[in-house]
């Protein structure tokens, strides 16, 4: 019986190439493991993929009755439907702890760093002690990148900057950094793609004090990329709040000058202020560093919505 491997929904790289790096690492030992996506790919994870002559994974987003594991989530909000109807036998991940649970003990790694790719060179080096193939080793250094833009995140440390030279190195990746850049550029690609899915692109709903909060994200190499579309931005951002949302936000990420212009659309535009200390005027406010939503978003949200 095959075991899925699933990154959470509205995937990015690192949940893309986590599947895959997983269900790899499963073959190696004996396990018939199948790579899933729960989504449409980004551009950046398609040029990642096609880099290192990787298909897109399957497309699942139910796992009733099947065996299955989950890579960079824990939370019930991002996990594949019907998850508690299926059996879930290993959860590897670099966030907070979720809300799922298990009737049955499993596998469950999870480390404070920037990346599941980072935690899965600790798995294949140290615990099973297998060699990465270099094309993985593509993969996992590329979702390293993304997920710590260039190593410029809060959320980066020393573990990911010190697999990702060495990942590289078992790439044959010369310039990790010129890559991360071009993976920039396309992450940044805004130009005739709908609203909508620019919102969902890279979004997160989350439950803060049993209020339903979204965050988007688009890390851009330049806010001009979005300059004319920020009205169009908002106005679906209000479609996407009413449908049953207390907060929407969506990050407007600089990757260049390291800042978050935040926009927001909230029930009560006090639990800015109370989360970021400076008042939302119009419908953005700029946050200088913010790059994270993992470590600068969501912790001083959930304390706002007094969680
Ligand atoms: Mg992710
Ligand atoms: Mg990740
Ligand atoms: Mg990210």
């Amino acid at each position: 019986m095959a075991v899925y491997v699933l990154g959470h929904k509205s995937p990015d790289t690192d949940s893309v190439t986590a599947a895959i790096a997983v269900a790899e690492l499963q073959k190696m030992l004996g396990v018939d493991a199948v790579a899933c996506r729960q989504g449409e790919l980004n551009p950046e994870t398609e040029l990642v993929l096609k880099k290192f002559g990787f298909d897109a994974p399957e497309l699942r987003t139910d796992v009733t009755g099947e065996k299955y594991m989950l890579v960079d989530h824990s939370d019930i909000k991002q996990a594949p439907d019907n998850w508690d109807k299926g059996e879930l036998l290993a959860i590897i991940d670099h966030h907070k702890v979720g809300d799922i649970t298990t009737p049955n003990p499993i596998f469950f790694c999870a480390m404070p760093v920037g990346c599941t790719g980072t935690v899965l060179y600790t798995l294949y080096k140290d615990v099973y002690k297998k060699d990465i193939p270099a094309n993985v080793a593509g993969l996992m250094l590329s979702a390293i990148l993304s997920d710590t833009v260039l190593f410029k995140s809060a959320t980066c440390t020393d573990e990911d900057k010190a697999a990702a030279e060495a990942l590289a190195k078992i790439a044959g990746l010369d310039d990790m950094m010129a890559w991360g850049m071009e993976m920039a550029k396309a992450k940044s690609a805004v130009e005739g793609v709908a609203p909508r899915d620019l919102i969902f692109r890279d979004y997160k709903d989350f439950n803060m004090s049993g209020n339903n909060v979204g965050i988007g994200q688009l890390e851009l190499v330049s806010l001009d990329l979005v300059a004319n579309m920020r009205d169009d931005l908002y106005a679906e951002l209000e479609k996407v709040k009413a449908e049953g949302r207390h907060s929407v936000f969506l990050m407007l990420t600089d990757i260049m000058k390291e800042g978050t212009d935040l926009m927001a659309i909230t029930d009560d535009p006090s639990v800015i202020e109370k989360a970021f200390g400076v008042k939302l005027e119009g419908k953005t406010v700029w946050l200088p560093g913010v790059m994270s939503r993992k470590k600068q978003m969501v912790p001083p949200l959930e304390k706002a919505f007094g969680g």
